[in-house]
């Protein structure tokens, strides 16, 4: 039966949403309260990452944090802060740092990347978004240290026994597969599995497509409060306007955690904050890769070179700081020589907003509070990876029929 639908966000995973909502038959509008051309779906790093099978809340991650809470130059830092919220966020982030739960974590990663991995190559073979950037190279995992080698090894080794193909490469080897830019690395791990696109690229087309197909996009218009009786949401309501839907759909990154509270549901959700340089003129760049040491990230996109990287969990704001910023040109510099970031382009860096769950694991799932609630966020680092897994998921649960993956784990009420 076609329904109503209400999609609360415009990012990667509210129109993936719309896309497979619309192929189901259901009607459906999509609200933001931006201009959808920015924000975590505009300045991510493009990446498809079967590979990321190790979540963000993983052994050691709590130290690590403590230990850079004081630099304001480090790629991991989490704001002192006593706020409740944040601070019961931190104790499930604790709490799912060990490795049982990290081993249990690690296959529906996989699972869940590898079928949006799929659907993304549905998407470009279908043709109706046109042509979009999607490359198939795989990604590097470069150390310039033999303690970051020796933990990468452990990755891949895991990555292997679980059916992804990773090749381990000597400097000679880099040379050979990225010949236009002199690497300074120990080596890399090459995960052959991964792919990449250009995000901007694919959100101006997807959006496109959405509207052409008579989908409502109502931009510039924030959903400002819901009413609900009986379990179940009866208006959404908006500064300009108001919509009876049959099925709400909370895809506002990270604000859906803000959205809500205004049902009184406590989602833990924290704001990780990343940042973008992108470097228009030729880099020789040709391999995405992750810069291991740095902990940043290099993507050869579609008319330019994208530098990303940092996670400061500071709350929501897109206050951009500078000293972050600096530190990823820097880290860039370190592994490719002669490579040169202009000052225009680091002035023009731009943030974004991860929307991150303490365990890991994005929240896909009806709501058993509000019968016509659908959670669609919580992806910090692989909410562009996971869109279309997202959307395909989220339309099968509005149709009521069985998911293409189990998404129990997903549960956005699951316990920490
Ligand atoms: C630097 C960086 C690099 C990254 N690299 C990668 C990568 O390589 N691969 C990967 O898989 N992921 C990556 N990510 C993560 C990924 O970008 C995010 O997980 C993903 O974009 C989140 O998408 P979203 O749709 O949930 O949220 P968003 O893109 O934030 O969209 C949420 C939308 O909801 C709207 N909204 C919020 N509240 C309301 C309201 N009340 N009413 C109406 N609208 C509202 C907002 O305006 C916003 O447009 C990266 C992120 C960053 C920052």
């Amino acid at each position: 039966m076609a329904k109503e639908v209400v999609v609360i966000g415009g990012g990667i995973i509210g129109l993936c949403t719309a896309y497979f909502l619309h192929k189901e038959g259901h009607k459906v509008t999509v609200i933001d309260k931006a201009d959808i051309t920015f924000g975590a779906s505009f300045v991510n790093a493009g990446y498809l990452t079967p590979s990321h099978i190790v979540p963000l809340a993983a052994p050691g991650m709590i130290s690590n944090g403590l230990k850079h809470m004081f630099n304001s130059a480090s790629p991991f830092y989490m704001k002192p802060r006593f706020d409740q919220d944040f601070l019961k966020w931190a104790w499930y982030f604790k709490k799912s740092s060990t490795k049982a739960k990290v081993q249990k974590a690690m296959p529906l990663i996989k699972d869940i990347n590898l079928l949006s991995r799929d659907l993304f190559e549905a998407m470009a073979a279908s043709g109706e978004l046109g042509h979009f950037h999607l490359e198939r190279k795989g990604l590097l995992m470069l150390y310039q240290t033999e303690k970051a080698g020796a933990y990468e090894q452990q990755v891949a080794e895991r990555a292997r026994n679980m059916g992804l193909p990773v090749k381990h490469l000597h400097p000679s080897e880099i040379k050979k597969i990225e010949p236009h830019i002199s690497i300074n690395a120990l080596g890399a791990f090459h995960y052959l599995c991964d792919r990449h696109t250009t995000p901007p690229q694919f959100m101006s087309r997807l959006l496109k497509y959405l509207s052409d197909q008579g989908i409502t996009i109502r931009k510039a218009e924030e959903v400002t409060d819901l009413e609900a009786s009986d379990k179940k949401i009866n208006k959404v309501i908006t500064n300009k306007a108001m919509y009876v839907a049959d099925d709400i759909v909370f895809a506002a990154g990270s604000w859906s955690a803000v959205l809500s509270q205004k049902l009184s549901i406590k989602l833990p959700l924290q704001a990780g904050k990343g940042y973008r340089i992108d470097v228009q003129n030729s880099t020789g760049i040709t391999m995405p890769a992750i810069l291991m040491e740095a902990k940043m990230a290099v993507t050869p996109m579609q008319g330019f070179t994208r530098f990303a990287g940092t996670m400061e969990f500071s709350g929501i704001n897109h206050t951009i700081r500078k000293d972050r910023v600096q530190a990823i040109a820097k880290g860039a510099a370190r592994y490719y020589e002669g490579l040169q970031i202009q000052k225009e382009a680091i002035d023009g860096a731009k943030c974004g907003l991860r929307p991150v769950s303490p365990d890991g694991l994005p929240y896909i799932g009806r709501s058993t509070k509000y019968k016509n609630l659908i959670f669609a966020t919580g992806h910090a680092m692989m909410g562009w990876s996971l869109g279309p897994a997202t959307g395909k998921l989220v339309s099968e649960l509005v149709s009521d029929k069985k998911t293409a993956m189990d998404v129990t784990a997903f549960h956005p009420e699951r316990k920490f």
